[in-house]
């Protein structure tokens, strides 16, 4: 899994920015690509349903997001199983591209004693620097992605990026 991961996350590593604006929606683990995704999904409900973490809402329009601010994703594959629509890939596959970004409203940052985020990190993927001295540095090759950090914040610093999205500056 990580070997497909990996491009998109030294993209990140090296100074790549976002060129797409992201999903309005961060759709569940193993989901297919958007257009695919929306013309496959039935708006049933069983995947919203299935999840023991309870971390998949159903939208407005009836699709099902994910809500980092809920909970965390074990990557069980509950929701992969429920669907019988075929939107979703197989759950052997990498699950998706996301990783955890830190915004400079983060405590830390602003000198504020905080490791709110490190401590649920069940991947070790947030360092802390002692001494409030900048914001958490994240592993992007570590960080699956899971968002147990992002409602842990107390600040909301902490968000999910796809790193589908990120081309090269230059
Ligand atoms: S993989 Fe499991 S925990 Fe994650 S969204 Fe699907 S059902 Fe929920
Ligand atoms: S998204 Fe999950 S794995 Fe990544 S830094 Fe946050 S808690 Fe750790």
């Amino acid at each position: 899994m990580s070997e497909i991961r990996s491009p998109s996350r030294r993209a990140l590593l090296f100074g790549r920015v976002p060129t797409a604006p992201r999903p309005a929606a961060i759709r569940p683990p193993w989901a297919k690509a958007e257009p695919e995704f929306l013309a496959a999904c039935t708006r049933c409900d069983a995947c919203v349903q299935a999840c023991p973490e309870q971390v998949l809402i159903r939208d407005a329009d009836g699709l099902p997001r994910f809500e980092a601010r809920a909970g965390e994703c074990t990557f069980c594959g509950d929701c992969v199983a429920a669907c019988d629509s075929g939107a979703f890939e197989p759950a052997d596959t990498l699950p998706w591209t996301l990783v955890a970004q830190v915004a400079g409203t983060c405590l830390s940052a602003q000198g504020v004693v905080c490791a709110s985020c490190r401590e649920v990190c069940p991947a070790s993927a947030i360092r802390v620097s002692p001494g409030a001295r900048g914001a958490p540095t994240i592993d992007v090759e570590a960080c699956t992605g899971c968002g147990a950090c992002v409602a842990p914040c107390p600040v909301d610093a902490i968000t999910l990026q796809d790193t589908s999205a990120m081309e090269a500056v230059a």
